[in-house]
């Protein structure tokens, strides 16, 4: 049996192989431990063999294992869906949100950000891919959405995040994530324009790949990959990636 300390060194190990074949350097990009579904135990252990970053997806779930887990340093990102109502508690607990996909959340999360806290680091959820996919702003629409976000004080627009359709194809793998990754170098081109707030330096966030696409998201410039069962194991309830609606 394998423990997720060993399955947490082997994700890096690979992590670092993709990094060297990309040319890129060591250790620039962060694994996002993905712990929907899975028991505070299990983050525990994960967070006593070093792991600092957590991905959480159901707001009453997450809250529930912050308790759990409050003794330990743990940096908290939210990355399901966000309904209308969750944004004050989303806003109070956690550190970054990957899954901003519309100006009334982005909008709603500043306002209920407390003041004694760091801004709210946050990516846009662009959908490039995914025609079913009710979540991701159209990339026609990313612009206006990054400016709008960027006025907002209590938010850092740090890039974007995109969950593109699964495949086993690895060339489509690289296509998908190099169209993700040509928006964000469109973004971050924009910023120069010195009468918006972007700055280059600010926008330096592309939160892609999965346990099955990791490397490809790596080759094609992913800063943060989201990593779940390859850390857990197979999740034990029905989770999906995109998951139910919460109540
Ligand atoms: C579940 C989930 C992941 C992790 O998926 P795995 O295939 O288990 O690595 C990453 N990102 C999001 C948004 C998810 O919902």
């Amino acid at each position: 049996m394998t423990t997720i300390a060993e399955r947490l060194q082997a994700i890096q190990a690979r992590i670092h192989t993709a990094e060297s074949v990309a040319g890129r350097r060591q250790n620039e990009v962060r694994l996002l431990a993905v712990s929907k579904a899975q028991p505070s135990a299990l983050l525990r252990e994960a967070a006593l063999a070093g792991q600092q970053i957590f991905g959480e997806n159901y707001l009453q779930e997450a809250l529930d294992k912050q308790a759990d887990l409050s003794d330990l340093n743990i940096e908290w990102h939210f990355i399901g869906p966000i309904q209308s109502n969750k944004t004050q508690a989303i806003a109070q607990n956690f550190s970054w949100v990957h899954s901003v996909d519309r100006l009334k959340i982005a909008e709603r999360l500043n306002a209920a950000r407390p003041g004694n806290l760091p801004p709210l680091q946050v990516c846009i959820q662009v959908n490039v891919s995914n025609e079913d996919s009710k979540s991701g702003v159209w990339p026609q629409e990313l612009n206006a959405l990054a400016r709008a976000i960027a006025e907002l004080p209590n938010l850092t627009l740090r890039g974007l995040m995109a969950i593109p359709a699964p495949t086993d194809d690895i060339s489509l793998q690289h296509r998908q994530f190099s169209k993700v990754r040509e928006l964000y170098e469109t973004l971050r081109a924009q910023g120069l324009d010195e009468s918006s707030k972007f700055t280059v330096s600010g926008l330096d966030t592309l939160s892609m790949g999965m346990s099955e696409d990791f490397s490809a998201a790596i080759a094609e410039g992913a800063t943060i990959v989201r990593i779940g069962s390859a850390i857990f194991g197979a999740r034990p309830r029905n989770f999906t990636t995109e998951n139910k609606t919460e109540k």
